[in-house]
């Protein structure tokens, strides 16, 4: 049963009222539906204490390209008026939580019609939340993210990124268990038992509230420091610029041959990366012909090695290759920046081969000596 109790909220000073908002982080389109779902679990369970809400998605991420960050919301607030106001603005500027539903956007995201990167962090008001779905521990997760401007915590749901196909949604209770630590971070604006209710009542079923408690019990939490993080991600910092400075719209500058648009930075949508065994490569130039953003380079020596900067991840290269192992996708967590490694195996091919193997847990061939034996 609904409840008109109303207890402490989240204030930005002592005493003071007001809406409180979330952001969820997902990649486009794969995840779209996660994320409705976890907006809009906010708002139903929110509404059981007589809050009123509304959930929405970022007009700029539309059309959604694979991969890409995108944006969708929940703002809670005591009041429809209290609601209204804090809508004025088309989209949240601070936010009480960032949700990232794919522990790799913790590298940053990508804002808006690619101008700039920006920290995973940069709409969390002080003392807010980010909240990660991940295997890894918030130690390892703060040292992939942009080191803190201003302190928040950072929270751990356990469980890998959910990656659902174009038209169908993976139902591996995700959202249950973000709604789940989402209640915990929140408690006083969206209680577990409401948010159990919620969910039970909308489902009828006990292993989704078994869910939810889950993702309550299990979150861990880690006070992240102003200026802790680490600073090696590329800055491309983020400025909104004018309408009447903004790029126009659609139109693709022309580039010399051989020049990439520096405009189109798009490794944040990736959330694994190829890496080339040079020893077992043929030379056959199938990952050159077929990458979809033409991100191989070849050498003198008539390799193909890979620009990071412009690999979106897809994975094709990899799946093209005709020689087993030779391309491996790694997770994306595992790189701290974004240096091509032709370089390396050029100069140094035994440290090549070392971190080839530390990177794909697999042997490199054509090694001296045997390589170390690490990976995850
Ligand atoms: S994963 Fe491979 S095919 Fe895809 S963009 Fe990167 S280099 Fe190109
Ligand atoms: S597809 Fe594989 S074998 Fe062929 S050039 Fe590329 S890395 Fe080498």
């Amino acid at each position: 049963m609904a409840t008109t109790e109303k207890t402490a909220t989240v204030a930005v000073k002592p005493g003071e009222e007001r809406l409180v908002s979330i952001e969820v982080v997902y990649r486009g389109i794969f995840q779209k539906t996660l994320a409705q779902r976890i907006c809009r679990g906010v708002v139903l369970a929110s509404r059981r204490r007589n809050y009123t809400g509304t959930a929405f998605a970022r007009y700029g991420d539309s059309p959604e390209r694979n991969g890409v960050p995108a944006k969708q919301f929940a703002v809670v607030a005591p009041t429809d008026l209290e609601l209204e106001a804090g809508m004025a603005k088309y989209e949240p500027a601070v936010v009480d939580v960032s949700v990232a539903v794919d522990d790799t956007l913790v590298k940053g995201i990508e804002s808006w019609a690619w101008y700039g990167r920006q920290p995973i962090w940069k709409p969390v008001r002080d003392n807010g939340f980010v909240l990660v779905t991940s295997n890894s521990t918030p130690d390892e997760l703060v040292q992939q993210t942009d080191k803190a401007e201003r302190p928040y915590t950072l929270a751990v749901v356990p469980g890998g990124a959910s990656f659902a196909g174009l038209w169908v949604y993976k139902d591996d209770h995700t959202d249950y268990r973000v709604l789940g630590a989402l209640a915990r971070l929140l408690p006083d604006w969206l209680p577990i038992e409401d948010v159990k209710a919620s969910i039970r009542e909308s489902t009828k079923d006990e292993a989704r509230v078994v869910s939810v408690q889950f993702g309550y019990d299990n979150v861990r939490t880690r006070e992240v420091k102003k200026g802790e993080g680490t600073d090696a991600h590329e800055k491309l910092q983020f400025e909104k610029p004018g309408w009447t400075k903004m790029r126009e719209g659609i139109i693709v500058e022309a580039r010399k041959p051989g020049e990439r648009n520096p405009f189109y930075k798009k490794y944040t949508a990736r959330t694994l990366r190829p890496v080339v065994n040079f020893d077992t490569c043929i030379k056959c130039t199938m990952c050159w012909l077929d990458c979809p953003d033409e991100c191989f380079e070849v050498t003198p020596s008539g390799h193909y090695e890979v620009v990071y900067e412009a690999c979106i991840g897809c994975g094709i290269c990899a799946q093209v290759c005709p020689v087993k192992d030779c391309i491996v996708m790694v997770d994306e967590l595992k790189f701290t920046d974004n240096t091509d490694k032709f370089v390396l195996y050029d100069k140094q091919p035994d440290a090549y081969r070392q971190w080839f193997t530390e990177m794909t847990g697999l042997p490199a061939i054509g090694s001296d000596k045997p390589a170390a034996t690490g990976g995850d």
